[in-house]
């Protein structure tokens, strides 16, 4: 870094990584200053059971609601977030979020079963991450079960050895456990064999030539096989086409995510849209493919 070699080295600055730091500021300001003022948004996104059609669960999404930059994505803000250990905090806030909201859904009779919160690399290296989990829990009154963490590959790979056993601590809560963004982040097979997970979710990046890409279709399989085989169930994310869908369910996928289904949504949206209307079966819109 500049700062580290001296100040004589600012001119080497580019002006592209200039602009790159002060939006990277700008940011990590913004965003203490959206902690402290609550400006942080979740949504939530339905999975919805290949079999039945219903939706089982929501994967909580979190956004920014900037006064002046409108809403704001976290591929803006979560690199930052990791990078100034700001991942901490606003994972708490997420975690516990999520709980609140999940304990007032699953108290409706249905086949709600679950609210799935990402963790990034830095918030599982973070050592009071078990103890914020187990907290939460015992402060927001919700069924461990109800609660899924979902650990890209990639992040739980930078550690494998030590991951496990943070795992471990987890199953031992009772929370639910799935490996996000499946497939890009050449896991071992013989890590995946000992993690004590439920889940793993096939990334995008394997959906969206589908059924087209012979090489997309034969990952799809092999990965659909391997997990079936080792008694994970398997969640799809980015399911945007009827022909994705008929292929996915061609392969037994167990559930299914993707803006065919719906947008990641407010909770209000969520509630109004999926747990008021009594779960129904879910019928793709047979008139347009496209979100
Ligand atoms: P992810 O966990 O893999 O989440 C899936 C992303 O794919 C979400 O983007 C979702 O909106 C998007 N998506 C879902 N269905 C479709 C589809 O059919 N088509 C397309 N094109 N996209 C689809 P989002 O919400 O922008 O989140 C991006 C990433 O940011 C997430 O990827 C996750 O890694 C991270 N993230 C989001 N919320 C949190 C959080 O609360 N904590 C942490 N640590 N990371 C988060
Ligand atoms: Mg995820
Ligand atoms: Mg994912
Ligand atoms: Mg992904």
């Amino acid at each position: 870094l500049a700062k580290e070699r001296g100040k004589n080295n600012f001119q080497f600055y580019t002006l592209e990584m200039t602009e790159k730091s002060i939006e990277r500021m700008k940011v990590e300001r913004g965003l203490r200053h959206a902690l402290a003022h609550d400006e942080l948004r979740l949504h939530y996104q339905p999975q919805i059971c290949t079999g039945s059609g219903v939706v089982i669960s929501a994967e909580a999404l979190v956004r920014w609601q900037h006064p002046e930059w409108g809403l704001v994505y976290p591929d803006r803000f979560i690199n930052v977030a990791e990078e100034t250990g700001l991942i901490v905090p606003i994972g708490a806030w997420v975690l516990r979020e999520a709980c609140l909201q999940a304990k007032t859904w699953i108290e409706n009779d249905g086949p709600f079963g679950s609210v799935a919160v990402n963790v990034s690399a830095r918030q599982f290296l973070d050592t009071n991450l078990f103890q914020t989990v187990k907290r939460t829990l015992a402060e927001t009154g919700l069924n461990p079960s109800v609660l899924e963490l979902e650990i890209t590959e990639s992040a739980i790979m930078q550690d494998p050895e030590n991951t496990l056993q943070v795992l471990h601590q987890f199953q031992g809560l009772g929370v639910r456990l799935s490996i996000d963004d499946f497939g890009t982040g050449y896991s071992s097979l013989t890590y995946l064999r000992r993690f004590p997970i439920q889940s793993v979710k096939i990334d995008r990046s394997f959906v969206i030539d589908l059924p087209c890409d012979e090489g997309s279709k034969t990952l799809v399989r092999a990965i659909t096989a391997l997990a079936h085989e080792l008694k994970l169930s398997v969640v799809v994310e980015g399911v945007e086409t009827r022909d994705q869908l008929s292929f996915l369910t061609e392969q037994k996928c167990d559930s299914l995510q993707g803006y065919m289904f719906s947008r990641p949504v407010s909770a209000e949206q969520f509630q109004q849209d999926f747990i008021n209307s009594g779960f129904k079966t879910y019928l793709p819109n047979t008139s347009n493919d496209q979100p």
